[in-house]
């Protein structure tokens, strides 16, 4: 077992067409503020298992209609085709794991609580689950299921935008639009990412 630059998995007992009882399944997390690139790097982790052949599956919450209903878009405009699904529960029902050997979830934060059972539940079949998604709400919170998602996780690779105020590792997500909630999702003009010096918890006017 090697690691990879990022931190990526790179079993290649995964690299073998067995079946899900010789496969090995891990859970894989990709974290960070916006605009730290958490996207581009899940989609290059799914482009190279799809390089070797591994059949994956990428999905998304339906809540996340910025740019596109069917794909999954970062903010560098990279793509790739994104099941949309309403909760953990329509992910686990869309996925036979003797089928499948990578499954993708990008924005994870926005999954219900039961989205650890199932990424658990996948994994010990066999099946490489690797889930983006925003580490800290624009509080600076922790965000929805990603603490538990972490600590059961064998991989946790944590990304750093720059601070658009002062240009240092950034690992906060500055909302600079008043609106309260999680769910806000205003795309990249609502945000910045921001130090933890230069953070301020809550809505600041940009
Ligand atoms: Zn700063």
């Amino acid at each position: 077992m090697s690691m990879g630059q990022h931190g990526e998995h790179l079993s290649l007992l995964g690299m073998r067409a067995a079946s899900s009882a010789d496969r090995r399944g891990c859970i894989e997390v990709v974290c960070g503020s916006m605009f730290s690139g958490k996207t581009e790097e899940l989609l290059r982790r799914m482009k190279r298992a799809r390089l070797a052949k591994l059949r994956t599956v990428l999905f998304k919450p339906r809540v996340d209609n910025r740019y596109d209903e069917v794909k999954v878009v970062s903010h560098e405009g990279l793509n790739a085709d994104a099941i949309p699904v309403s909760g953990a529960e329509e992910l686990r029902s869309l996925v036979r794991a003797e089928e499948v050997a990578v499954v993708g979830i990008d924005e994870v934060q926005f999954f219900d609580p039961s989205i650890v059972d199932v990424a658990e539940a996948l994994a010990n079949a066999g099946v490489r689950v690797i889930c983006a998604g925003l580490d800290q709400d624009y509080r600076g919170a922790p965000f929805g299921p990603m603490p538990s998602l972490m600590s059961i996780a064998e991989y946790v690779t944590k990304l750093h935008a720059v601070c658009a105020q002062c240009g240092a590792p950034a690992c906060r997500s500055q909302r600079v639009v008043a609106s309260e909630g999680q769910l806000f999702v205003g795309g990249a003009a609502a945000y910045e990412a921001r130090c933890r010096k230069c953070f301020v918890p809550g809505v600041v006017e940009s």
